[in-house]
């Protein structure tokens, strides 16, 4: 738990959020600015900062991570057209929120770019 993290505030209920999935580990809700018709953002519990602050003992709850996107995925109808999990690290790739998340992003056809923005 970092005091000052939004996405710490939402996991301890603080903060409100359309939350969609929990589980001991991880959190998923609804991005507040949604890029695309289904845009959940899937949070673990341990405040990790970003992609860089990985350890080796976080490997497991990346793998977690994904498996709950596929979950979310199911949950929303994504899995008969597909979908896309975006990771923001650092400065330079857009991240404003430094609680590592990954972006499950779907609902209509994504532009043929790894960027983030409006138009992925
Ligand atoms: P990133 O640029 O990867 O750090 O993405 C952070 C995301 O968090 C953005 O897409 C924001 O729209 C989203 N976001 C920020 N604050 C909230 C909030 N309180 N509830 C839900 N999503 C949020």
């Amino acid at each position: 738990m970092s005091a000052d993290c939004i996405f710490c505030k939402i996991i301890n209920r603080e903060l409100d959020a359309d939350i969609v999935y929990e589980d001991d580990e991880v959190v998923a809700f609804k991005d507040v600015n949604p890029a695309a018709p289904v845009h959940i953002l899937i949070v673990p519990r341990k405040h990790i900062p970003s992609l860089l602050d990985l350890e080796k003992d976080d490997e497991p709850l990346m793998g977690h991570l994904h498996t709950v996107a596929n979950e979310v995925a199911r949950k929303f109808k994504l899995d008969r057209k597909g979908y896309r999990v975006v990771i923001n690290c650092g400065p330079d790739a857009g991240q404003i929120v430094f609680h590592l998340h990954l972006h499950l992003l779907g609902g209509r056809p994504l532009l043929q770019t790894i960027a983030k923005g409006r138009g992925v």
